[in-house]
């Protein structure tokens, strides 16, 4: 019980005011002063369900499965592991294996898993630190295009590392502000997920001070903001398309007050997919309108809301702007993109890739094959990954190469011993037990998972690891 979490009385009034009547305040306050749970999403990009659970089993973690997500488990690490090494410097974590997400923040991207499998095109409209962008990623199967945006320019950097980290290449990042997409992008999703700045009245378990600067007026203050993006969102849907809307705050002025400005700005246009029988117990939480508002005595969780739209027609926008300027990508000639398909073939077994070669200076860029369509309606942050540098006898692979596409690598890979793998990510070379006749660029692996590259050098590997991600922090073993 943390009874030092702030819960001011005006907000405990504002609260009493539209809790639904089979829950009590009391309940209420007391699951705010609980710890939370901790829940990791396993990766599916870089790890089988079924792996994770050898590897609790093999290493005493506990975990419970999230019932609303497959790949999602509330997981318990033995207590002198747990005090000694964060999870984040866990050897599944660093591989890319497992991405730390709170259980009720999985929800929002399982509210989409429907509309995915017809998706070919798909906003994240306020996507960083990228926990929700990863997941749609690895449902898309890191297929279609996936565009992930963010108005913080020092939240884009976090987000495009944690898409480095999860191996995610269907991606292209932006930074803006998401009200933008209805005018530049009239019309081009066929899924979108608005996961809204908003007033984190559901974080208290996690942050106790979430409510320190809380008023009914600030509240007031960002539900402008989400009209302004929902509206745009709107726009930026195709017909047919699905948009769901979610936030971490539980009060009705910047959810369902919010859903209902949507429903009346186009009214005939867009209609609420009810989302009670998402999963088993759903409708516990969910709304007469058929929201999910998840209140954290239900399951346990952070707070949450959800609702989910289907665009049922068409309106004219007629804000409509197209981007100036020159495009800075080309195609990457043919003799180029020989010789590198040539490489891969011949070093890693690589026989095929999946996604359009560009190239901007040096750079070699792997575009994914439908960003094609979208790629000059505006100017992104990244657009897909680098996979390497051109120099005058070839190309130099980039670390993204491995992280992102090493899994299809049947030769040159070194599986790393959790000791190289300490000495990788602490940026010192690789000794190997037997010297190897081997030259040339190598996958390094780490849990089945691509981690990154190195050089072949008789009895070591050279680490090639970037020198921002290298650190000095005890890592993946604390005896
Ligand atoms: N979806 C993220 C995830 O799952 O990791 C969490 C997103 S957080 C709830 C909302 C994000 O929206 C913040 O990173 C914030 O910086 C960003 N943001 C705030 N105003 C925005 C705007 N007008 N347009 C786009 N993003 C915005």
């Amino acid at each position: 019980m943390n009874t030092s979490t702030y819960i001011p009385e005006s907000f405990l009034a504002d609260v009493k005011s539209y809790i639904p009547e089979h829950l009590t305040i009391e309940d209420f306050v007391k699951a705010c002063q609980s710890p939370l749970r901790r829940s990791v999403r396993v990766n599916t990009l870089k790890m089988s369900v079924e792996e994770f659970k050898q590897y609790c089993h093999t290493n005493d973690w506990l975990i419970d499965a999230v019932p609303w997500c497959d790949n999602g488990f509330w997981l318990t690490r033995p207590e002198a592991e747990e005090e000694k090494l964060p999870i984040g410097n866990t050897e599944l974590h660093l591989s890319g294996c497992i991405y730390v997400q709170e259980a009720s923040s999985m929800l929002p991207p399982m509210a989409l898993a429907e509309a995915l499998e017809d998706s070919q095109v798909v906003l994240d409209m306020a996507a960083a630190p990228g926990s929700k962008t990863s997941q749609l990623a690895a449902m898309m199967d890191n297929q279609g295009v996936l565009i992930a945006n963010e108005l913080s320019s020092s939240r884009v950097k976090v987000l495009a590392a944690n898409m480095k980290r999860m191996g995610v290449a269907n991606c292209a990042l932006s930074h803006f502000n998401g009200s933008i997409f209805g005018d530049y992008m009239f019309e081009c999703f066929d899924s979108i997920l608005l996961d809204a700045p908003c007033s984190g009245e559901g974080t208290v378990r996690k942050d106790a001070d979430a409510l320190k600067n809380w008023s009914l007026q600030s509240n007031i203050d960002i539900s402008d903001v989400q009209k302004q993006l929902i509206r745009s969102a709107f726009f930026a849907l195709k017909p047919g398309g699905t948009l769901v809307y979610s936030t971490c705050t539980l009060t009705p002025v910047e959810n369902q007050a919010v859903c209902s400005y949507l429903l009346e700005q186009f009214k005939g246009l867009i209609e609420i997919e009810p989302l009670d029988k998402l999963f088993d117990g759903a409708e516990k939480a969910t709304t007469d309108q058929g929201y999910l508002h998840v209140w954290p005595q239900i399951f346990d969780s952070e707070g949450f809301f959800i609702a989910r739209f289907k665009k049922t027609g068409s309106v004219d926008n007629p804000e409509q702007k197209i981007k100036k300027g020159a495009f800075p990508f080309t195609a990457t000639d043919v003799k180029l993109q020989n010789t590198f398909h040539c490489y891969i073939k011949k070093h890693f077994g690589i026989k095929t890739l999946s996604g359009n070669l560009m190239t901007r200076d040096k750079e070699l860029w792997l575009f994914p094959d439908a960003l094609e369509q979208l790629q000059n309606k505006i100017k992104y942050a990244r657009l897909g990954i680098q996979i390497g540098t051109t120099h005058k006898n070839g190309v130099r692979l980039e670390h993204e190469f491995a992280t992102a596409l090493g899994h299809h690598a049947t030769d040159n890979t070194l599986a790393m011993s959790q000791q190289q793998a300490c000495d990788y990510f602490q940026g010192k070379d690789i000794r190997l037990a037997q010297p190897t006749t081997k030259t040339g660029e190598v996958i390094l692996t780490l849990c089945g998972a691509p981690v990154g590259l190195g050089k072949w050098q008789k009895n070591k590997v050279k680490n090639s690891l970037p020198r921002d991600l290298v650190s000095n922090a005890q890592l993946i073993t604390w005896v």
